[in-house]
């Protein structure tokens, strides 16, 4: 527990940026892609890594706190303070959320805002590993929050196209894309046509190609975020390259505390 960094009392003002790390769809690597870049970025700056994808959480699964008792769930459910769903591992602050479906039922997404709005006062990187359709509530709240979105894209159409209603729906709401970070691509596919292609649609700029390998998927297996498993990978410099592109805006932290806590949430779509 580390209550005092939260402590609003002390009336210092840091930066901090938050952003979605955001996909159309499911297995594109986002939950990979949050903790590469987060353990990245973790050399540089304060960063906390938060799993809202919270009717399919697997933050918990790569980061070996499958265990955990106090998770993000229970925190949307107003059965537990923000501090005691926060697991330091690997460098960063991890706030992992459980899998079951009536934490699911519990969880309100609304809380999400007090959540991100404590944590922002202590750090300064958010990263939220967002969930993969945008027809809800809890999915869409992340990507409306943010300042900006990392889109993680397949090199397919049907990715790519998902992709793209991402980005129309951040833009929508004045989230900024950070950049596309293409994943899980095969030596098969033109990557460079492909990413130069894609650019055309897309405001922000490709922030890496990273390989579909068997590192990654081993990492997973091992509990372990891929930096931690296999830092001198190809997959991994993938990853260091993505977040040496992602220079961190210097925004007040008690503005971007406010700016959580007041949020209004559209509809259910
Ligand atoms: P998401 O959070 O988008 O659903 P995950 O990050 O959990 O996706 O990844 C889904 C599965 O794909 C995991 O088993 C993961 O290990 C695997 N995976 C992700 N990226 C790669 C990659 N570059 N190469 C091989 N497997 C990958
Ligand atoms: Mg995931």
């Amino acid at each position: 527990m580390q209550v005092f960094k939260y402590d609003t009392r002390a009336n210092v003002n840091y930066m901090v940026e938050v952003f979605a790390v955001a996909s159309g769809k499911g297995g594109t690597g986002k939950t990979t892609s949050t903790l590469a870049l987060g353990m990245a970025l973790a050399t540089e700056y304060d960063v906390t890594v938060i799993d809202t994808d919270t009717g399919m959480a697997n933050m918990l699964f790569h980061t070996g706190l499958s265990d955990s008792e106090t998770t993000l769930h229970e925190v949307l459910a107003g059965q537990a303070a923000v501090e005691d769903a926060i697991y330091e591992r690997f460098g960063m602050d991890v706030i992992p959320c459980g899998t079951s479906l009536a934490g699911f039922r519990e969880a309100d997404p609304r809380r999400l805002r007090e959540v991100v709005a404590t944590v922002a006062e202590g750090t300064d990187v958010i990263l939220l590993d967002s969930a993969a359709t945008l027809g809800t509530r809890s999915a869409v709240l992340p990507i409306v929050l943010a300042d900006r979105v990392v889109i993680v894209l397949q090199p397919t159409v049907p990715s790519i196209s998902d992709g793209l209603k991402v980005q129309e729906y951040a833009k929508t709401y004045g989230t900024d894309v950070a950049g596309i970070l293409f994943n899980r691509v095969t030596e098969d596919e033109n990557i460079d046509t492909v990413a130069r292609k894609a650019q055309r649609y897309f405001d922000g700029e490709t922030l890496s190609k990273v390989p579909e390998s068997e590192t990654v998927r081993a990492a997973r297996r091992a509990s372990k975020p891929l930096l931690a498993h296999a830092a001198e990978s190809e997959a991994a410099g993938a990853y260091r390259e993505a977040a040496g592109k992602l220079t961190v805006r210097d925004a007040d932290s008690t503005a971007v505390a406010d700016r959580f806590r007041n949020a209004v949430i559209p509809d259910e779509s």
